[in-house]
């Protein structure tokens, strides 16, 4: 139990800011841009990096990233993810606290009662019971 406290509060010390947190990904594309003559239309494209991110009801938004932003919209994507990552392991971690002190619970109830095994069926129904009334 010390030691899941103990990676809990390691994962936290961790995490990037949250407010430089931003979802998406960055694309990078080489784009034709409709000029005649220019040299796009044969040879290879212009360079074009931006940020996409797809929104609820499957819509999708583009921001163009002139290169003066294209390392903070990527190290925010990366904070995106190790926030995410973070939240799934401290999630793992509670559950396993979770299933200890249940285990705890069960038996000192045991204890008083001389006997185990049924916690899940009693427990519940009686807070249920106090509940009502
Ligand atoms: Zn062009």
């Amino acid at each position: 139990m010390k030691r899941s406290l103990e990676s809990r509060s390691r994962l936290l010390k961790r995490l990037p800011p949250f407010e430089e947190v931003l979802r998406g990904s960055v694309v990078r594309r080489l784009l034709r841009c409709g000029k005649p003559g220019c040299r796009c239309a044969t040879g290879e494209g212009h360079p074009a990096v931006y940020l996409s991110v797809t929104l609820a009801g499957g819509r999708s938004e583009q921001i163009s990233l002139p290169a003066s932003l294209v390392r903070r919209a990527e190290q925010g994507v990366a904070n995106y993810h190790a926030w995410w990552e973070a939240i799934e392991k401290v999630s793992a971690i509670n559950r396993e606290l979770l299933r200890l002190e249940r285990q705890a619970v069960g038996s000192r109830r045991g204890e008083q009662r001389g006997r185990q095994g049924d916690e899940p069926r009693t427990g519940p129904a009686r807070r249920r019971r106090r509940g009502m009334a």
